[in-house]
């Protein structure tokens, strides 16, 4: 149903399950959300996640009140506020005073607002490190890596508007008609109606790969050696963008480029990804062919750790079929959370500030400490998974807020010895994996009872503002987080140095208009501009609107020519034995992340109440395992028993599951090699054994 009311209602909040952004508000008399025409989601559809959004806010369980462990191995018991908040900063205090402030961590949340994400990575900075990181580093870090290194801009080239006016789709390591349904169904399914062509990338027959003309199911870590097949027959076809080429590209990294797949061999490429030669040649012509050719890449393209480099393959085939600055093109990464991408822009990144200027920057520093008062610090602090990896080391504090690492994070087994090495705060809405080693709890709001704003895939900023208080003792998120704030920089000294208001914000606006002041990407956008609709970024001072198409006549970085990169293939980190078949993660329409929320939706859990593996009819058979049976699954990390389900669906050789249960836990299995620039885990290859759990 769609709600007759615009988006800008009062009671609207934005869909909290993944990055589209669509509006919705909650119809008491049914007992749903009921989604809104607004500016993302102009049909006001709304998946199944969306329809159930509110089942998971009142919710019986819901954290109601701080808790506290008062020793190791004990249990959790209910604290006031003030026990509870004088805990966290005694603790985190002392931590600094004898360690030095890198020995603090700040998880902050994709999946909360622009404003708190703010206020944490302030409040990091100003304690004296840059330890802050999100759950991006999870998803996205290698596409933002690439992108902003290759063009300035980490984030989707062109909007949900203009892609519709492609001429062919290529969906690389993505499933947008489960994972993004409103994209899929508002945006691509009508030009594909209307004939635009699509090439599908994955390992598995998706519901996206099922609309294709040309499927191309990829061995799990053998993107590049196809990307580069790719780009040589179009180089070898003719179908290169030479107008683009002759006015945007470097021309001695064309030559290189062109040096680099010289003699390529397309046949042997095809055999090493595992594809037909003539598919790949097929697929190579409908992009390489159309007028205008839009990508759009996803987990399975970065969550390698060679990502970055897949995303750079993948951009020079955008690049030199004249792909990029105009409508219905462009490389389009499709975010997962709700606020991943606003995250990352409000500088919750360890190596970034807000608005992606690198810490490194002494301008940067410079203009952020004349609105703070405090300049942050200039050495780039570490990941998500290297602070895990220093728990108890190098790192001695955490603040997780909103994230749920003990499922989230590769080597799960590993994660979860980690977290009894720290002081651990978590700040959430329910109980999660996490919570079982706090030694903090902090009760947090849910997304329909906070005000704030948030960024989607698209980089559109809406409001979403509250319709409940949070319950019982539980405050909202915003108001939390700028107490721990406000007290942890008076305990340190630290209050003394802050410019006003330092962390007294009487609103989220007030933060968010700080915000613009060290964000040139948000300059120009603003509560009152937002108003019933979005605005986009980049928004710089002195813009009458954001910018729509990135790129159209210099590169974000300001250059007017880009470079072609030649990318050569890295083997996956884990060596498969003869035995062995390929796990590969990933989602369901039906779950969100870590499942932390919506497996507590009576609807979801009855439309997906477990999880199953999927295994090829032949590596079944050669296994003696019948649809139903239940499967050990394991390696040298670890070990989960999951239910088969026997599908040609996914490619032979390769084994799928989803990352949205705690049991069975997908992320035991996962490993530690990581990406050496975007320091993304490698969760798409992890060589496992399989046999039925009968067999002992
Ligand atoms: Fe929510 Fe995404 Fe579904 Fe829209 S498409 S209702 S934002 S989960």
């Amino acid at each position: 149903d769609v709600d007759p009311a615009p988006a800008s209602a009062p009671d609207h909040a934005v869909c909290p399950f993944c990055g589209v952004g669509c509006a919705l508000r909650y119809d008491e008399r049914r007992g749903v959300g009921v989604g809104a025409k607004g500016a993302v989601n102009r049909r006001g559809e709304l998946c199944p996640k969306g329809v159930a959004a509110y089942d998971v806010v009142g919710d019986d369980e819901r954290l109601t009140a701080p808790m506290v462990r008062d020793a190791p191995g004990g249990g959790l018991r209910e604290a006031s506020w003030d026990e509870a908040l004088s805990r966290v900063v005694d603790e985190f205090a002392g931590v600094r005073d004898e360690f030095g402030p890198d020995a603090l961590a700040f998880f902050a949340s994709s999946n909360c607002t622009n404003e708190e994400n703010y206020v944490l990575g302030k409040l990091a900075r100003v304690l004296g490190t840059n330890n802050v990181d999100n759950c991006a580093r999870l998803c996205h870090a290698s596409t933002v890596a690439a992108m902003a290194g290759r063009f300035g801009a980490g984030a989707m080239t062109n909007t949900l508007d203009d892609v519709g006016e492609a001429d062919c789709f290529l969906v690389w390591g993505a499933n947008p008609a489960e994972q993004h349904p409103v994209i899929f169904s508002s945006y691509l399914y009508p030009a594909l109606k209307r004939g635009t062509d699509l090439v599908v990338v994955d390992p598995r027959e998706t519901a996206t790969a099922r609309h294709a003309d040309v499927h191309l199911p990829v061995r799990p870590g053998y993107d590049i050696p196809l990307l580069n097949a790719m780009c040589a027959v179009v180089l070898d076809e003719g179908l290169e963008g030479d107008a683009f080429l002759d006015a945007r590209i470097d021309a001695d990294s064309l030559d290189a480029l062109r040096a680099h797949l010289d003699g390529f061999d397309v046949d042997a490429a095809a055999e090493r990804a595992g594809v037909d030669p003539a598919d790949l040649r097929a697929a190579a012509r409908l992009y390489g062919g159309a007028d205008r050719a839009a990508a759009f890449t996803g987990m399975g393209t970065s969550q390698h750790h060679c990502g970055t480099a897949n995303v750079h393959a993948l951009l020079n085939l955008a690049l030199l079929t004249g792909n990029v600055g105009k409508r219905g093109a462009g490389v389009n990464p499709l975010r997962g959370q709700n606020n991943v991408q606003g995250a990352g822009d409000v500088g919750a990144l360890p190596n970034v500030l807000p608005g992606y200027r690198p810490v490194t920057d002494r301008d940067a520093r410079a203009a952020v400490a004349d609105v703070w008062g405090v300049s942050p610090p200039a050495e780039p602090g570490l990941t998500e998974v290297e602070l895990t990896h220093r728990f108890g080391d190098e790192v001695r504090a955490a603040y997780v807020f909103g994230e749920n690492p003990a499922v989230t994070e590769p080597n799960a087994n590993r994660v979860a010895d980690a977290l009894d090495d720290v002081f651990l705060v978590v700040h959430d809405i329910y109980p999660s994996e996490t919570t079982e080693y706090a030694d903090v709890v902090l009760p947090g709001s849910a997304f329909a009872e906070k005000d704030g704003t948030v960024t989607n895939t698209d980089r559109q900023i809406q409001r979403s503002r509250p319709s409940a208080d949070p319950p019982g003792d539980a405050r909202r998120d915003f108001d939390v987080l700028t107490e721990v704030a406000r007290r942890l920089a008076a305990e340190t000294g630290v209050a003394a140095d802050l410019a006003t208001p330092g962390f007294d914000y009487p609103d989220p606006e007030a933060a968010f208009d700080e915000l613009r002041r060290v964000a040139p990407i948000y300059a120009g956008v603003s509560y009152a501009g937002i108003g019933a609709a979005s605005q986009r970024w980049p928004f710089p001072e002195g813009a009458t609107e954001g910018t729509g198409v990135l790129h159209a006549e210099t590169f974000a970085n300001g250059e007017r020519r880009a470079r072609l990169e030649p990318v050569d293939h890295v083997d996956p980190a884990d060596e498969v034995e003869e035995t062995q078949l390929v796990l590969t993660t990933g989602r369901v329409l039906q779950h969100f992340n870590s499942g932390a929320v919506t497996r507590r939706s009576g609807v979801l859990t009855r439309l997906r109440g477990e999880d199953s593996l999927q295994i090829h009819p032949e590596d079944a058979a050669e296994r003696g395992v019948a649809d139903g049976d239940r499967l050990v699954v394991e390696n040298d990390r670890g070990r989960v028993e999951v239910a088969a389900e026997v599908t040609p669906a996914v490619r032979r050789g390769t084994v799928f599951c989803t990352f949205h249960f705690a049991e069975p836990l997908a992320n035991r299995l996962t490993g530690d090699a990581l990406d050496p620039t975007a320091k993304i885990p490698e969760y798409k290859h992890s060589a496992v054994h399989v046999r039925v759990a009968s067999e002992g």
